[in-house]
C-alpha cells in the first residue's frame, strides 16, 4: 500500500539515482525492491557484521612479548616508556611471529579486540604499532579487568552480551575463568623466532567461524597445548 504522500518510484529510477534507497516502499513492487535493496549491499554488510564472531585477542605473550632487558639475539620491533612508580622505563616490544598475517586474515572473519590485563599508557602505543590498517575495532585494559589476588580475570560481558559468538584467545587460562566456555588457551610466547601458535591457531580458528555457537566446540576442548 503506497500513501498518496509517498513518490512512486519506477525501476529505472531506483536504478539510476537511488543507489542507496533511504526507504523501502512496501507495495506490490516490494519484491524487486528488496531485490535491489539487497544488491547495493547495504543489507549484505549489515548482516554480515552481526553474524561475524567476536576474536577477543590478549597482548602480552599472546600477539607480543616485551621486557625491560633486550633479547639476546634477536631484534626488537619497537619500544615503549612508560612511568613504573616513578620513574620512566623502557620496554622493548617484540612481535610474535606471524602476527601481522594474523591480524589480516582474522580480519576478514571476525570482529577483532584487544582485551589486556596491561594498563592503557602501555597498550595502546603497541596496539597502534601492531595494527596500522585498524583491523583492531575495540581496545579494552586492566580497568576493565576483575583482579583475584595475583591474577587478572577477563570479564566477556564487557565486549559483548552473545556469547555464542564471542572467543577469547588468551596465554593464561585464569584471563577466561569466568567465561572457560569461550576461551582458547595460546602457549606463552617469550621471544622463541620459531614459533607458529598463530599459524597454527589460524587454521582451528578457519573451523571455528561458521559455527552458531562456538561453545559446542570450545567447551570440549581442553588440551590446547
Ligand atoms: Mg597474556
Amino acid at each position: 500500500m503506497l500513501l498518496s504522500s509517498q513518490k512512486r518510484y519506477s525501476k529505472k529510477e531506483y536504478q539510476t539515482k537511488n543507489k542507496y534507497p533511504k526507504y523501502i516502499p512496501f507495495d506490490e513492487n516490494f519484491i524487486w525492491y528488496w531485490d535491489l535493496y539487497f544488491e547495493t549491499g547495504l543489507i549484505q554488510e549489515k548482516l554480515s557484521r552481526r553474524n561475524k564472531i567476536t576474536l577477543v585477542l590478549d597482548l602480552d605473550e599472546t600477539l607480543i612479548h616485551s621486557n625491560q632487558i633486550r633479547l639476546p639475539g634477536l631484534n626488537y620491533d619497537f619500544t615503549v616508556s612508560l612511568k613504573v612508580k616513578e620513574a620512566q622505563t623502557m620496554f622493548y616490544v617484540y612481535k610474535r611471529p606471524h602476527v601481522s598475517e594474523f591480524l589480516s586474515q582474522i580480519s576478514k572473519w571476525f570482529n577483532i579486540v584487544i582485551y589486556t590485563s596491561s594498563v592503557q599508557e602501555y597498550a595502546d602505543p603497541i596496539i597502534d604499532f601492531l595494527d596500522p590498517n585498524g583491523y583492531i575495532k575495540d581496545r579494552l585494559y586492566r580497568c576493565n579487568c576483575e583482579q583475584m589476588s595475583r591474577n587478572w580475570i577477563k570479564d566477556l560481558s564487557c565486549v559483548t552480551n552473545n556469547f555464542k559468538k564471542c572467543v577469547l584467545v588468551d596465554n593464561s587460562p585464569l584471563a577466561f575463568s569466568r567465561n572457560w566456555k569461550n576461551g582458547i588457551q595460546i602457549k606463552t610466547w617469550f621471544g622463541n623466532p620459531l614459533d607458529r601458535e598463530l599459524v597454527k591457531l589460524l587454521t582451528f580458528l578457519d573451523a571455528l567461524r561458521s559455527l552458531k555457537d562456538v561453545r559446542h566446540i570450545l567447551e570440549y576442548r581442553k588440551d590446547w597445548n
